[in-house]
């Protein structure tokens, strides 16, 4: 699914200095180079402050312990999703609250989030899916009216961009309340390791953010709230910092192998291909973190099959909804609530997806997904 091999054969000469500089100084935690990444983060982002930490599981937890959202609290997130995103939220015994989401964005559906709102809700996660950021000018306006929080999960797409009803453009990952990312090898953004970071404009959150990351400590040896361990180490920095230039480029191959696959696609009875990529669109309006084909009358696991034994990868994100998983289920959930969620895992299959994808590899991965469905209809 990805060629991480590859990708750093070609920036092998960026990437070794900056992780040998590490090595001579010896500043495994906390040196420059988290410092000097988390500002050069800070200004590709537009975002005032970038909190870097361990993994983006916990970049979500820390968010959600900096807002102070209290047990019972209700957190409304998407059913289709990792599960990471509401795995925080029953740790820190919150009260998750799966909905519903669009079958065509894939992302969070803004009505069934309305329906979900009660008195206890105190925050909103839009995870920005497979790298197409949710609808935020109208999350922000819902959590506007209802006095809730919003925290973007933003591990899928981090350089994308989100296209406000005015015309003006932000960043995933700057809009909401806060905003979480992670590092992982295979993100848009990856290191060698594990890494995340947390986003936010708000300079109190940020300061309380801050300490929380460092064991609740604001000044040496004085805990003043319950924190966690969760610290980027420098390694894992020096690998993003020589990373993040190429960011842009690297998001660029990705849109443009989803065009190659979009036009084999086209118009084809069985498929919808995503969208994101309309003329109207920015350049940066989705960064495919997947790319992600949705079928209709096709066997999708006799597709994922004969594609394996044809050696080509493919992926199913998600192949079981949150609101069914074992440690999620809840009373409060009814099947009819998730018609879209219950749909999708049954019909989408992501296609290989990286930056190293060639023309040669992209003819013979759709040739193979085509001449499996239109000899199986
Ligand atoms: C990858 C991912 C996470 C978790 O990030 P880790 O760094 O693996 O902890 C959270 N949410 C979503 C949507 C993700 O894709």
């Amino acid at each position: 699914m990805v060629d991480l091999q590859s990708q750093y054969a070609k920036i092998k000469d960026i990437v070794d200095p900056s992780i040998q500089e590490v090595m001579d100084n010896a500043t495994f935690i906390n040196g420059p180079k988290v410092h000097e990444f988390q500002k050069n983060l800070e200004n590709y982002l537009g975002v005032k402050h970038v909190i870097p930490c361990a993994n983006g599981t916990d970049a979500l937890q820390i968010a959600m312990m900096g807002l102070g959202l209290q047990p019972g609290d209700e957190v409304i997130t998407a059913d289709f999703t990792f599960a990471a995103t509401v795995e925080v939220i029953a740790l820190l015994q919150l009260t998750p609250v799966l909905v519903d989401v669009d079958p065509i964005t894939f992302n969070i559906d803004v009505a069934a989030i309305e329906k979900a709102i009660t008195p206890k809700t105190k925050a909103i996660v839009p995870v920005h899916l497979f790298g197409l950021p949710a609808e935020m000018d109208a999350i922000m306006a819902l959590a506007k009216a209802h006095n809730l929080y919003v925290i973007e999960d933003n591990a899928q797409a981090i350089g994308a961009s989100y296209t406000h009803k005015d015309g003006s453009k932000t960043k995933a990952g700057a809009i909401g309340h806060v905003a979480s990312t992670s590092f992982f090898p295979s993100k848009n953004l990856g290191c060698y390791g594990d890494g995340g970071a947390i986003f936010t404009n708000d300079d109190e959150l940020a300061h309380t953010i801050r300490g929380i990351v460092n064991h609740g400590m604001y000044e040496r040896y004085h805990h003043d709230v319950v924190g966690v361990n969760s610290r980027l180490d420098s390694i894992q920095a020096a690998v993003l910092d020589a990373k993040l230039p190429h960011l842009d480029t690297y998001n660029t191959a990705r849109r443009n192998t989803a065009k190659k696959y979009n036009e084999a696609f086209k118009n084809h009875p069985n498929i919808t291909t995503p969208t994101g990529l309309e003329a109207n669109d920015g350049d940066d309006s989705h960064v495919f973190h997947q790319y992600t084909l949705n079928l209709k009358d096709v066997d999708r696991d006799a597709l994922v099959a004969h594609l394996q034994s044809k050696n080509i990868p493919c992926g199913v994100y998600y192949p079981i909804p949150l609101h069914r998983q074992k440690a999620y289920t809840d009373d409060r959930y009814n099947e009819s609530d998730f018609p879209v969620t219950n749909a999708l895992i049954k019909s989408v299959i992501s296609l290989p997806m990286h930056t190293e994808l060639d023309d040669e590899q992209i003819e013979c991965i759709t040739s193979t997904v085509l001449s499996f469905i239109d000899s199986n209809k």
